[in-house]
């Protein structure tokens, strides 16, 4: 586990989610972004997290038609490969 800028990449990831939400205090956020910069595991990681706020942030449909859609074939998908009593 590598340390960048005071943090440890485990703290980084668990501070993310502020950082993006600009819920950080200004020397916290600089010191996640210089360990994002410079470290190239929470560089994708933080890259591909921002991707998916921003996805979910500009989807404003609501959620819980696509969601059951999800579920179910979340369900169907189990049922699928779960093995029978036979097996
Ligand atoms: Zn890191």
């Amino acid at each position: 586990m590598r340390e960048i800028a005071g943090l440890r990449c485990d703290e980084v990831l668990e501070l993310l989610p502020g950082a993006l939400d600009g819920e950080l205090d200004t020397a916290t956020a600089a010191r996640v972004r210089a360990h994002v910069a410079a470290c190239d595991q929470c560089e994708r990681f933080g890259a591909r997290y921002a991707a998916l706020v921003q996805t979910l942030r500009t989807r404003h449909a609501p959620a819980s038609a696509p969601d059951q859609a999800l579920r179910a074939r979340l369900r169907a998908r189990l049922a699928a490969e779960r093995p029978g009593p036979d097996a």
